[in-house]
């Protein structure tokens, strides 16, 4: 007979896509969660701190950022906006568990994570971290870090989100 269950990837991606139907943020829905071997220890998803105003009562707060990138050579600068009212999914799970149970775990998150939520996350005593949709702009340098401080920095290429659990956002 053959095992027709979900493989522990697909089966915990699944839970940080139902989490990131919690956000209220209109631009970007994140769930993460953390799995300690086969154990859930928490959930996160991407929201105003508790008892402030979300993004769907107050809008999203939009922030430009420029980085300095070097493309061939040459100096450039990159726009982006990114809306700053959420404390993003990867640091409420940080927030809300303790470290403790963090050394040696495995974060799952729905997003790439950005190099703000990386940093953090690396010096939080995780030791892998899967991800499903790519953030590019910040992919070489968290790759990069993840080398070398040996987190195992993960993308599952060929995972498909619950559909229930997708919602449409403006970039
Ligand atoms: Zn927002
Ligand atoms: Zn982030």
């Amino acid at each position: 007979m053959t095992d027709t269950r979900k493989d522990w990837d697909t089966y915990f991606m699944d839970i940080a896509y139902m989490v990131s139907t919690r956000s209220r943020c209109s631009r970007r829905h994140v769930g993460a969660v953390l799995v300690q071997g086969k154990k859930l220890l928490g959930t996160a998803y991407n929201g105003a701190p508790m008892g402030m105003p979300d993004c769907s009562e107050a809008g999203c707060m939009i922030s430009e950022e420029v980085s300095l990138v070097h493309i061939d050579g040459e100096q450039q600068m990159l726009k982006k906006q990114r809306c700053i009212r959420t404390i993003h999914a990867e640091q409420n799970l940080l927030l809300f568990t303790d470290r403790i149970d963090r050394e040696g775990s495995t974060v799952y998150v729905s997003d790439e994570p950005c190099w703000t939520c990386a940093n953090m996350l690396a010096n939080s005593g995780i030791v892998e971290i899967v991800f499903h949709r790519s953030y590019p702009k910040d992919t070489d340098k968290v790759t990069q870090m993840m080398n070398s401080k040996g987190i195992v920095f993960r993308q599952l290429a060929s995972y498909e989100p619950p559909t229930d659990t997708l919602t449409t956002v403006s970039n």
